[in-house]
């Protein structure tokens, strides 16, 4: 069973706009912007041996304004500019009461049956409480960016930026590495 990092599409591998102190997701590819300052670090969490997984909250598929074409497009320059095994997206709305949108737990679930995972071993990014929330509920460790969306869930830690996050997550597993020895 491998380990895993779950990362927060929106917010983490693009760059989302803030509007009334919510973060607006990118619906076309014209509007995606890749934040590129993230790609030598998810290189990192590659090489140390770790599955990444994006995982994303998109209802405006139920909602009628986020065509299948476009996410495609858009989730494939994610998989080219990225060292990602997968991407899972939650397609559905509140009122749909599914088991995959955050801050429920069904994404990272998912993702656990199909690698493999050891989902206790695993680390999950972001800067939304949502996913700190998925994150508890399935066992896995959180890791967020500070922000305005940190909420008050449970967190594992809390960190300045995604360097000292991937920098934490390199020391959590050199020091696992060394109670499992
Ligand atoms: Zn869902």
């Amino acid at each position: 069973m491998k380990p895993a990092v779950f990362i927060e599409r929106d917010g983490i591998l693009n760059l989302a706009r803030v509007e009334r102190q919510h973060q607006v997701s990118p619906l076309t590819l014209e509007e995606f912007r890749v934040n590129e300052a993230a790609v030598p670090l998810l290189k990192k969490l590659k090489a140390a041996g770790l599955l990444l997984v994006a995982i994303t909250n998109q209802p405006g598929f139920s909602r009628g304004y986020q065509s299948r074409r476009d996410l495609d497009r858009m989730h494939d320059l994610l998989s080219r500019t990225f060292p990602l095994d997968d991407i899972l997206v939650c397609p559905h709305d509140e009122i749909d009461r599914c088991p995959c949108r955050k801050p429920k737990p069904g994404l990272l679930v998912e993702a656990g049956f199909k690698w493999h995972l050891d989902l206790d071993r695993s680390f999950v990014i972001s800067d939304k409480w949502q996913d700190a929330e998925a994150a508890r509920t399935a066992g896995c460790t959180s890791l967020l960016l500070e922000s305005p969306w940190v909420g008050n869930v449970h967190h594992d830690f809390v960190l300045p930026d995604l360097t000292a996050v991937v920098e934490k997550i390199l020391r959590l597993r050199t020091a696992r590495r060394a109670v499992a020895a």
